[in-house]
Formats: C-alpha cells, structure tokens, sequence
C-alpha cells in the first residue's frame, strides 16, 4: 500500500572533487563533479516520531556518495550514475526508487558550453517466479536454486510458497513435477532477471530437448511490477500462467491478491477458475 505514496528526499548540487573520465588528464588531474539525488521513500513514521534512524540519514548519505566517486574512475559519467546508484539502493534499504543526476560542467569539450549532465532512475522491482522440477532429485533442485538466489546480491528474497507435487502438463509422459513460487524484490531489469535465471538452470544441468519436457530446473518469471511486454526472449506476464494449476496454486499462495495487469483478475481468481486439479 505504501509504495503507491513515496516522498522524497532531495539533495541538490553536491559537490564532488573526482577523476572520471576518458582523458588521461581528467584521471590525473581531476575536476568537479555536481550530484543532485532524489531519494523515494517513506518518511512519514520518522516525521511523526521525530526519529532520525526511522529516515535515511542526507548527511550520512552525502559522505557516501563523496567517498564512492573519489574510491571509483570511471570514463564514463554513465558508469558513475549506474553503479552509484546500485550502490546506493543497496545501501539505504528505506529507499525504494532513486533518481541521480551526475554533471560535469568542466569536462573537456573545447566549445562554450553551460554543463553536461547523466541522469536516471533506478529502483527496486518487484518480481514472481515459479520454480519446477521433475528429474533426479527435485527437492534439491529447488533448494539449490533458491540459496543461488538468495545469494543474488541485487535481490531478496521476501516470500517462498509450500512446494507441491503436480501431474506433467504438455502432453509428455514424464515424472511428476514439483512446484513452488517465489516472491522477490530485485534491482535487475526483466532481461537481466531472465538472464541469471538462466545461468541458474545452467548450473543445474538444464537441458532443453523436448518443450514442455522433462527437466531438472525450470526458473519463470511469472510477474514483473506490472509490467506488460513481449519481444522473442521474454513475455511478461508469462504468457501460459492463468491456465496453469502448478503455477497459480503455489502464487495464490504468496500472492493472492496480485492482479494480473492483462486479464483484471487477481491470482486467486485465476486459480478459482482453473479449478482444483491437485
Ligand atoms: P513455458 O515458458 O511454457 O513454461 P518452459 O519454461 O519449459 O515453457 P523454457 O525452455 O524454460 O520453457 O524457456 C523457453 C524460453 O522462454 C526461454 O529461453 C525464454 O527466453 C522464454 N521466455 C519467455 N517469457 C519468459 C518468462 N516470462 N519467463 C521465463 N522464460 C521466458
Ligand atoms: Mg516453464
Ligand atoms: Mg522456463
């Protein structure tokens, strides 16, 4: 409910002596760099109780992101906003959402010129995703996958459903499947969510022969925020999962009131309607 209200914390025109950039002598001899920092977050609990631990600390904040330019070179002010600003959603676990502008008026153009500036927005996602397997030692499978992605530095974990057994779905006659779904919260984007989920099944000795087949791991990610999009590698949401059993029983159970964006239907409705096949 309150990730819909976000208040912000602003610090504008910090001011930072560093040596980003592609020249050699902006390595050596450095130049100013101006942070302007838009924090989403919640401060209402520590505007009520007066609290400074209940906020994020600006001054604490303004340290940081001095020590972190002056400990990095980067060529790029591109480089120094990202991975800044991963740095920061790391750090500050009050902040939702961020948005960083990072601006060279010094930078070595050789025309009249006001300041050039990078700035973006970046912020934690919230993502599910199903877990199955139906070859070797299932339960396993699944374990291991949710340590790899517990130890996924961009991503918590914040919810693991009961896992349950469930018939193939298909048409292959194969093994029973073992189901589960996860919530997390992530700093990745879909393609590189997707991507990792894929050196995770890699791990686990994923092959893929038959579609819908028999496998050791099979890591989907069924909701992102509520994203809708298609391109030839990823559909969100998932494109098969209202019809699903496997898939919805174990959401309804993290989830069930997430609505699928597309169909205006919550997960424990879809799963009303596919009915109770277990
Ligand atoms: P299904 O997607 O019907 O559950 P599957 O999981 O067995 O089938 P995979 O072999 O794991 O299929 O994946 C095939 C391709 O599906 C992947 O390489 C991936 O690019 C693509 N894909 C599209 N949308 C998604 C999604 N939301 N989550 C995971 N993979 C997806
Ligand atoms: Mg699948
Ligand atoms: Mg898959």
């Amino acid at each position: 409910m309150e990730t819909i209200f976000l208040d912000e914390i602003r610090i504008e025109e910090l001011e930072v002596y560093a040596y980003h950039g592609v020249y050699p002598e902006e390595n050596e001899k450095g130049q100013p760099f101006f942070v302007n920092l838009r924090l989403f977050t919640h401060t209402g609990e520590a505007g009520w109780r007066d609290e400074l631990t209940l906020s994020t600390d600006y001054g604490e904040v303004c340290r940081f992101v001095t020590e972190w330019m002056q400990g990095h070179v980067f060529r790029l002010i591109e480089a120094v906003a990202e991975q800044l600003a991963r740095a920061l959603l790391l750090r500050y676990p009050l902040v939702e959402e961020l948005e960083l502008e990072i601006r060279k008026p010094e930078a070595p153009i050789g025309l009249p010129f006001g300041s050039v500036a990078v700035r973006i927005r970046r912020g934690w996602h919230t993502a599910y995703l199903s877990v199955g397997s139906n070859m070797g030692d299932r339960r396993k499978y699944i374990e291991d996958a949710l340590r790899a992605l517990r130890g996924e530095e961009h991503t918590r974990v914040q919810a693991v459903s009961e896992l349950i057994v469930t018939a193939p779905y298909g048409g292959v006659e194969q093994e029973d499947f073992l189901n589960g779904a996860v919530g997390i919260r992530t700093l990745l984007t879909p393609t590189e969510l997707l991507d990792w989920l894929h050196t995770v099944e890699a791990a686990a000795g994923r092959e893929r022969s038959v579609r819908w087949g028999p496998r050791t791991l099979d890591l989907d990610i069924l909701f992102y925020d509520r994203l809708v999009y298609e391109d030839e590698r990823l559909i969100l949401p998932h494109a098969d999962l209202e019809n699903r059993f496997f898939v919805l029983k174990p959401l309804s159970e993290i989830a069930p009131n997430l609505r699928h964006p597309l169909l205006g239907r919550t997960v424990e409705q879809l799963l009303a309607a596919v009915g109770d096949e277990a």
